[in-house]
Order: C-alpha cells, then structure tokens, then sequence
C-alpha cells in the first residue's frame, strides 16, 4: 500500500520542498504547506500574514496558535480527504498532538512520517545557494543557523514521538535531488 496521510520532517534545507513537489505528483494528494501558506498571508497582507512577517524574518517559530489554524482549516478542505503531503507542519509537540486529534476526529490517522537527515554544514551550504537563487529574507547565514537550533529544541524531538506511533521512516537526504527521491519513493513502497 502506498501511504496516503505523510508527514515530511527534516532541517531547514533537507530538500522537503523539492521532495514534496516530486512525491505529490507521483501520489495525486495535495501538498500542504504552512510555511507558503504563511508566506501568501504575509504576501496578501492579512492580519496572520501581518502577525507573522517579523516572526518568520527572524527564523523563529510562528505562534501554535496561529499555525494549528490554518493547517486544520486546510486539512478540512475536500481535497485533503484522499490524503495529503504536510511539509513544514507538524514543528512543535503541541502541534503533533494538534494534528493527531484533528485527524482522530475525522476517524484517520498518520500513515507515516518521513524524516530526511542530512550534515548540518551541508544544509547551510544548501540554504546559502538557496538564498543567492530565491532571495529569501530568512535564508541569511545567521537566520539559517538559529532556525536550525529552532529545528534541534523545538522540532527533532518529533521524530521519537512518530517513533513512538510506530510511523517514523528515516531516509537519508544527502546526495541529489533525484537519489533522494529514489530513496523516498522506495520507502513509501
Ligand atoms: P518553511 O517554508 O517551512 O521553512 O517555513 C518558513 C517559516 O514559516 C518558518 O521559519 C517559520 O517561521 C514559519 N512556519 C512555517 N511552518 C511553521 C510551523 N508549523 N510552526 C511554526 N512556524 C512555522
């Protein structure tokens, strides 16, 4: 069976974007991402968007509060209900636990959480690229580095909790785009 309900976790810079943009094509779910979504608030100007703008700037984690919004107003729409992608959302515990009643009051549940590890040094050398090609605000050195002690305190205690769900898959994100994915897709299988 191929899984339908995928949480994708990794580090600032472990490709999830790029991995997420592939595997969505190839599952037929919709990507779900809390990260463009914000960015379309800040773009459009609402009061999220304006709530999280210097946040986001700063590397720094946007309220559970707000994000738990709009991913379960995201999760609600049609589309979701053949599965989905989450790139970018669950990055808290209280976000996972969150996510988990939200999908027990629509009598599903996680399929799996795919976790790409990748060298720390790597991602920088990653996101540093990144910056010089997209021009993100948050994609400078130093945001870089405290996004990615945001990812270490905040978020990689997930991975023991999808461990502890029995739904965790690590993959390796290193190498190219396309080993990665081949790596992806054998897991999912
Ligand atoms: P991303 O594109 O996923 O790297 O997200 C960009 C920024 O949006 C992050 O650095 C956070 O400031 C914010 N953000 C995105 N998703 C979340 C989330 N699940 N929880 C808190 N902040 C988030």
């Amino acid at each position: 069976m191929t899984a339908t309900r995928i949480v994708l976790l990794g580090p600032p810079g472990a490709g999830k974007g790029t991995q997420a943009t592939n595997l969505i094509s190839d599952l037929g779910i919709p990507h779900i991402s809390t990260g463009d979504m914000l960015r379309a608030a800040v773009e459009a100007g609402t009061e999220v968007g304006l709530q999280a703008k210097a946040v986001m700037d700063s590397g720094e984690l946007v309220s559970d509060e707000i994000v738990i919004g709009i991913a379960k107003e995201r999760l609600s729409e049609d589309d979701a209900k053949k599965g989905f992608l989450l790139d970018g959302f669950p990055r808290t515990l209280a976000q996972a636990s969150a996510l988990e009643k939200t999908l027990g009051d629509l009598d599903a549940a996680l399929d799996c959480c795919l976790a790409l590890a990748v060298d720390n040094e790597a991602v920088v050398a990653r996101l540093r690229k990144r910056s010089e090609i997209e021009g993100r605000v948050d994609d400078n050195e130093e945001t870089i580095r405290e996004r990615m002690r945001v990812y270490d305190s905040e978020t990689a205690p997930l991975l023991e909790f999808y461990r502890s769900r029995r739904v965790l898959i690590e993959v390796s994100g290193m190498g190219t785009i396309e080993e990665v994915g081949k790596r992806v897709r054998d897991a999912l299988d």
